[in-house]
């Protein structure tokens, strides 16, 4: 851009109302960069709305000046969804000011926040109101519900409750021309047409901005318990979740499973990690199990008894034990990313063909990439596996790093080969925007291109994420 027509912009934008607006480089640089630090771009300016109606003020100034908008929330994101283009011709619109709790209605259960609040604060208001708030992800103490929504987290609670989008009741949107959309109906049941508020949730800022929504909280439970369950194989895994979950049913909470592989390299990095098993078993299984009463700790033996070769289950119920064993699959991508680059794959697949499709990769990664350590953990309960890949020590990471298309296909054409998903909880953004694309039907190809120039007729919405640009 040139310079004349960037200081043009800055100026007419200083007089918009927008709220803070950042352009020094030390301000800036850290909304420029994601989590990973593997995507980097460039903008006209930071622009830290604090209310809806300058969220508003900034996207219509984006709209009468053809400038694309960005919308940031906890910058958490695994896909680059909330990084700008390089080219600087982009405003990052950060919602993090906005983070107001607006209202708690205990009787109805809901609660409604504004977009930037973190997801932590959200879950700690509900239990202030002695209710439960059930989304839950390692990178709760930053991600925002904003950022929640427009990926439809899924994280380690959508077993029981689903993803973000079924905690969802309304969305408050600022749409492309900075027009205000309330949809903060606090209903359960509202069949009034086409469900826009759907439309919203996870569209990753292609479609508008959420500026508020109007959540659902549950009771609280009452009682926990937490089994860490050894076993040799993924589908051995598959059999004791289906176990649990048969014996347990709602009661059953998480299901998580990682490799033996994470749990040494969580413990190698982190030496405050007791890890109860030694010698590490193959994969470990991590069931939680919630009741309303102080019963959980019976559900979880009692279910655990109609598991064959169980005994060396260790159970937890006090708090800080069971944080103690949650630490260990939570710290997993930040052990992984402590150790360099990784090439990861956010996968769903029906839970019958995780056992088959895990045996399968893992022999096909070793043979043809030797130099691959494959750190394989997941959301076991939901199908949804995050088959990662780091290099060996001995292997140079930039040689690691080439090999980025290889693996890609190599495990993607696995996954679609048992009808699964190359996205299940992190989105498209960029990193998986081409590749969706290439193996969609053209019908659906042009239902998505509808709805996005619909509500996005200029293409001012983080444009080039979730869908190519078109010519
Ligand atoms: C350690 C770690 C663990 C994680 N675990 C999980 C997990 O278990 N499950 C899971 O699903 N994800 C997980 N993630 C990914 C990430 O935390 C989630 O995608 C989260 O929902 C992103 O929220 P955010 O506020 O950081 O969004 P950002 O990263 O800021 O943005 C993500 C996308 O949403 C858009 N966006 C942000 N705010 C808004 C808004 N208000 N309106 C419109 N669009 C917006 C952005 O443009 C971008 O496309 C993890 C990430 C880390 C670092």
């Amino acid at each position: 851009m040139a310079e004349a027509t960037h200081r043009a912009l800055l100026a007419s934008l200083a007089t918009a109302s927008v709220g803070r607006v950042l352009t020094d480089t030390g301000d800036t640089d850290p909304f420029l960069w994601d989590w990973r630090r593997q995507w980097h771009g460039a903008a006209i300016a930071v622009v830290q709305p604090g209310t809806t109606a300058e969220v508003a003020a900034a996207v219509r100034w984006c709209a009468d000046h053809r400038v694309a908008v960005v919308a940031q929330g906890g910058n958490t994101g695994l896909s680059g969804g909330a990084t700008p283009s390089a080219d600087g011709t982009s405003i990052v619109l950060s919602l993090k000011r906005l983070n107001r709790i607006r209202h708690i209605d205990p009787v109805n259960n809901t609660i409604t926040v504004e977009a930037g609040c973190v997801l932590s604060a959200v879950q700690d208001a509900a239990r202030g109101e002695g209710r439960y708030f059930p989304l839950s992800l390692a990178a709760e103490g930053s991600c925002t519900i904003g950022g929640n929504l427009a990926t439809n987290a899924g994280g380690t609670a959508a077993l029981r409750y689903g993803s973000a989008r079924a905690l969802c009741l309304g969305v408050e949107v600022v749409t492309a021309d900075g027009s205000v959309w309330d949809g903060l109906k606090p209903l359960r049941k509202d069949n009034s047409g086409y469900d826009l508020r759907d439309v919203f949730i996870g569209s990753e800022g292609t479609l508008g901005v959420i500026t508020a929504a109007t959540l659902a909280l549950h009771p609280l439970p009452g009682d926990q318990a937490v089994a860490l369950i050894p076993v040799d194989s993924l589908d051995e895994a598959v059999s004791v979740f289906h176990v649990l979950q048969g014996r347990l049913d709602q009661q059953l909470t998480a299901c998580e499973v990682m490799s033996g592989d994470c749990i040494k390299l969580v413990a190698g990095r982190f030496p405050s990690v007791h890890v109860p098993f030694a010698p590490v078993p193959a994969w470990v299984v991590l069931a939680e199990v919630s009741t309303s009463s102080s019963q959980a700790e019976a559900c979880v033996l009692d279910a655990l008894s109609l598991i064959p070769g169980a005994d060396n289950t260790v159970v937890a119920t006090a708090s800080q034990d069971r944080s103690a064993m949650w630490a260990i699959r939570e710290l997993i991508s930040e052990a992984q990313a402590s150790v360099g680059p990784a090439i990861k794959h956010d996968v769903a697949l029906p839970i019958s063909a995780l056992g088959a499709f895990a045996s399968q990769a893992e022999a096909a990664v070793a043979l043809d990439f030797p130099e691959v350590r494959q750190m394989v953990f997941g959301h076991l309960g939901d199908g949804n596996l995050h088959y990662n890949c780091s290099p060996q020590p001995q292997c140079d990471p930039q040689r690691f790093l080439a090999m980025t298309n290889g693996l890609n296909a190599l495990v993607h054409d696995l996954v679609r080969a048992y009808s699964g998903s190359i996205s299940a909880e992190h989105g498209l953004g960029v990193l998986r925007r081409d590749e969706a694309d290439l193996h969609r039907s053209p019908v659906e190809r042009r239902l998505m291109h509808s709805i996005k120039s619909a509500l996005d007729p200029q293409g001012i919405m983080n444009p080039g994420k979730v869908l190519p640009l078109q010519a």
